[in-house]
């Protein structure tokens, strides 16, 4: 590791003037960025860590969305009987993530702004048409997500929170690699009064949706619509733990599955309609 100057804000504002600064980078939970900095990767003059701003953490309803600070650990959201009653799907992603470990120390912020092609969050954000709330504006979720380890994120700019719509239904299905349990296809399925999001990560350099899935699923919410639908495997990742083709194959199965998941969901809220919040 290279020598840096550390600074621990005590507030956005001061975290914003300082992430501003050439050659600076905000610190989350550090679950990427410390192998980073320890392999000698980069090097960066200046280590901004985001540690100490509580109006970062935390977890809220606001009006029909549910509100989830940058900061917040996955373990919290996985943890959380709000995000599990309104919106399960949110609650099965962070719940899968990683290890104990990581989902104590690794954050929804650090996750999204890091877009990793497998990470689990991307595939929640764009599932859900959720907005992205930083220090400077709103950015929403099909935009954020701009290529490999690419996000709409200007230089210095801090994510805040993450707002989630709740949906009537939503799942979430994942094949992990078994060594990182990272998505080696994941797939975010939501009911929403709008219609059907599916969105894929994993599968290819960036999180995307299931368009031809989206539409036939809006017509008859039921595994069987997505018979004879096949995602082409142009541009999907082969890499030494799975070819394009096996994705490909992977997004459709585990789509159907996770449309079976929000059925059951439906049918859990409907014999314990208290737990019903929209
Ligand atoms: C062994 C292992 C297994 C894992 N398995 C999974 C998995 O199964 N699924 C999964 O989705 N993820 C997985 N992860 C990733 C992990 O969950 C973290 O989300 C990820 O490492 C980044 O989060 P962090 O909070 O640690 O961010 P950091 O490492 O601190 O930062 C990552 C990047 O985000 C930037 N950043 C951080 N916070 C903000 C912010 N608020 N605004 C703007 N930029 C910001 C940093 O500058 C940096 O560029 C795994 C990680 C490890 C080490």
């Amino acid at each position: 590791m290279y020598d840096f100057d550390y600074r621990r804000p005590k507030d956005l504002s001061e975290a914003g003037t300082l992430s501003r600064r050439d050659d600076f980078k905000v610190l989350a939970g550090g679950m990427s960025l410390i192998p980073v900095l320890k392999m000698r990767l980069a090097r960066y003059a200046g280590i901004v860590d985001l540690g100490a701003l509580d109006a970062l953490k935390g977890i809220r309803r606001d009006g029909d969305a549910i509100a989830i600070g940058a900061m917040t650990p996955h373990a919290e959201v996985a943890a959380s009987e709000e995000v599990a009653r309104a919106i399960p799907g949110l609650h099965q992603l962070a719940s899968g993530i990683g290890d104990p470990l990581v989902r104590n120390r690794g954050t929804l912020g650090g996750s999204i702004a890091n877009a990793d092609p497998a990470a689990d969050y991307p595939a929640g954000l764009v599932g859900l048409g959720a907005t992205v709330v930083t220090d400077r504006r709103a950015i929403a979720a099909d935009d954020f997500f701009t290529g490999l380890f690419q996000t709409a994120l200007e230089p210095g700019e801090i994510v805040r929170e993450v707002r989630f719509p709740v949906p009537q239904a939503s799942a979430y299905s994942k094949l992990k690699q078994p060594a990182s349990r990272f998505a080696l296809v994941g797939v975010f399925v939501a009911r929403t009064s709008t219609g059907v999001r599916v969105a894929v990560t994993g599968a290819g350099p960036s999180v995307f949706r299931f368009e031809a899935a989206e539409a036939a699923l809006g017509k008859s919410f039921d595994p069987a619509a997505l018979e004879g639908l096949a995602l082409d495997a142009a541009g999907l990742n082969t890499d030494i733990h799975a070819t394009a083709e096996y994705r490909a194959h992977a997004v459709k199965v585990l789509t159907a599955r996770t449309v079976v998941k929000c059925h059951c969901e439906e049918r859990s809220w409907r014999s314990n309609p208290e737990t019903l919040d929209k």
